[in-house]
């Protein structure tokens, strides 16, 4: 009877001790890898003070949106202002010869400064290209007009470059599909905010063909939602709209995400920090966080 207890109690002892180690040392290694990296995606600088509860309204929640979560797509069209400032892609970033001068917003491009650092430093990946990023809407049209293949082409008007939230990847100046360097950033993008936009097993929801060198900032904490939960735009702001709310946890930061619908208001609880984005069918989405 002794003996039995004694045993009993090692392996008690012995299932604590290898619970100590993996909350010690394995959970704050994933943590710490995890916010390592894209943490500088947080939209810090659009972001708004915390303070006192307050309230805000649809109307003045649409005037701060940082545009970082409209859907745009065959049946919503681009919005007729952009939402940040264009900046040259050169200046920061490699990019194609074929478009030196390309331009992107300039939060898109923050982010893309870290991920092709990050995939430099992590997996020795040092020429990635942006290839595209912001375009007019009669660039869109030639595109259009010229394309041999117009499915993998946006329709003038509809086209998420005009946004210029979108970046075109190549690596080495060849098409990143089925390549080392397109699977890594499959796996990595949303680190930084990015999100694959037309994933192959998604074609008919984006009603767009796969496109491996189309990634969209949406910035933290969407862009790693949608990646845990294998969601493209469409099916996150339908679930935002059915949901109501979200509550995430990344990091140490406490996010709480909620969608507003025409006409309505948020209250910003006391201590919370946030921002807001238009969604582009008819709501808002405020995306507000805390440390934890
Ligand atoms: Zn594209």
């Amino acid at each position: 009877m002794k003996s039995k207890k004694i045993k009993l109690l090692m392996v008690l002892l012995t299932i604590a001790a290898l619970a100590v180690i993996f909350i010690a040392v394995i959970f704050p290694g994933i943590r710490d890898r995890e916010s390592t990296v894209g943490t500088a995606s947080l939209p810090a600088a659009a972001s708004h003070a915390m303070g006192e509860r307050r309230t805000y309204t649809f109307d003045q929640l649409a005037g701060m949106s940082t545009g970082y979560l409209l859907l745009v797509n065959y049946t919503h069209p681009t919005p007729a202002e952009l939402t940040g400032n264009l900046v040259r892609a050169a200046d920061r970033v490699a990019v194609s010869p074929v478009n030196p001068n390309v331009l992107i917003l300039e939060s898109a491009l923050d982010a893309l400064v870290e991920m092709f650092a990050y995939a430099a430093s992590e997996r020795n990946f040092m020429s990635f290209r942006v290839s595209e990023g912001f375009r007019t809407e009669e660039r869109q049209r030639d595109l259009w007009d010229n394309a041999a293949n117009q499915a993998l082409v946006a329709y003038p008007g509809h086209s998420e470059h005009q946004m210029g939230l979108a970046a075109d990847i190549s690596y080495a100046g060849v098409n990143i599909g089925n390549s080392a360097q397109g699977s890594w950033l499959m796996a990595n993008a949303y680190r930084f905010g990015f999100i694959l936009r037309y994933p192959a097993h998604k074609t008919e929801i984006t009603n767009v063909p796969f496109e491996p060198w189309h990634y969209r900032f949406v910035g933290q904490p969407h862009a790693f939602f949608m990646m845990r939960n294998d969601l493209v735009l469409e099916e996150y702001i339908q679930l935002l709209q059915r949901e109501g709310a979200l509550n995430i946890n990344l990091v140490g930061i406490d996010y709480r995400i909620v969608h507003i619908p025409g006409g309505g208001y948020v209250e910003i609880p006391e201590g919370y920090v946030f921002t807001a984005s238009l969604d582009n069918t008819g709501g808002v989405i405020v995306t507000m966080w805390r440390s934890s």
